[in-house]
Formats: C-alpha cells, structure tokens, sequence
C-alpha cells in the first residue's frame, strides 16, 4: 500500500503478500464467536461473558446473503462523489465463519448483476480522497466470475 493510499478506516482489513486485501475480524476466546468489525472485548454472543477477543483474518470469499441498490447520495457526513453514481451494497456469508459482512459492491457492478447465492470475494475500492491528498479506501465485495485471473 502506497503512502497515498491508506484505509478509510484503520484496521478494518490489511493485505496479504500477494496483495490481496482480507477482512480482520475478532474471534471470541472463550465460546468462538466471531464479530466484524474487530473489538478487543466484549463478547457479541449474549450467551457468553468473554472479554477477551483476539484478531483473527476472516475468509476472502463469501455468499451473497441480501443487497441493495443505493440510487441517492448518502447524508452527511458521508463523502459522496459529485455527481453521484448509484451503488449497491452487499450481505455476504462469509464462507468459514458464516456471519454477515457488509459492504459496497465494486464499481460498475449494479444490483442487476448480482443474485443471491452467488459467490463473492473481497476486494477494495477508493472511497474519497481527504484534504492531504489521500486516497482513502474501503473494502468492497466483487462477484466471482470466470473472467478474472486464476482462483486463489
Ligand atoms: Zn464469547
């Protein structure tokens, strides 16, 4: 990652050697539970009185669960690009730890494009560029299709 280009939010996902950007997420010590985005304590699952979480990197593929369309831009004080270009948001099943991951879907991809059930992996998207200068970036879904490169 260049220095002009940082994450939109620091610690929401790193890269592996390859380049290839994956989600950090928190595992619960005590009963496993899983939680995006990470926390240090505080278990989720209200079964569970653990508070002590560690990070853990969370599969790069998934199942598309649910999505939207988003047709408006959002309120402040979300950045929004002028003009606005609509976006879809997806739900994926993350494929080992079958809880829920939202994000937005790479540009050019529409809710058109999707379906429920189908494949999707991580990727990442520019978001803004703040008044440094840099660009700031966030994780995005992508379908998996035939087209791209060899699987991983
Ligand atoms: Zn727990």
């Amino acid at each position: 990652m260049s220095a002009s280009t940082q994450p939109a939010i620091d610690g929401w996902f790193a890269t592996d050697g390859s380049g290839a950007p994956y989600l950090i997420g928190a595992k619960c010590h005590q009963c496993g539970t899983y939680v995006f985005p990470p926390r240090a304590n505080n278990c989720p699952n209200p079964a569970c009185d653990g508070d002590e979480l560690a990070q853990v990197p969370l599969s790069r593929r998934g199942t598309l669960w649910s999505y939207t369309e988003n047709r408006y831009p959002p309120p402040a004080p979300y950045p929004a690009p002028d003009p606005f270009e609509p976006f879809a948001i997806a739900a994926v099943e993350l494929a080992d730890e079958g809880m829920i991951v939202l994000g937005k879907v790479v540009e050019g991809t529409l809710a058109a494009d999707l379906k429920v059930g189908m494949e999707m992996e991580l990727a990442t998207m520019p978001l803004y560029v703040d008044d440094d200068g840099v660009e700031r970036i966030v994780h995005a879904w992508r379908p998996v299709t035939s087209q791209r490169g060899p699987a991983k």
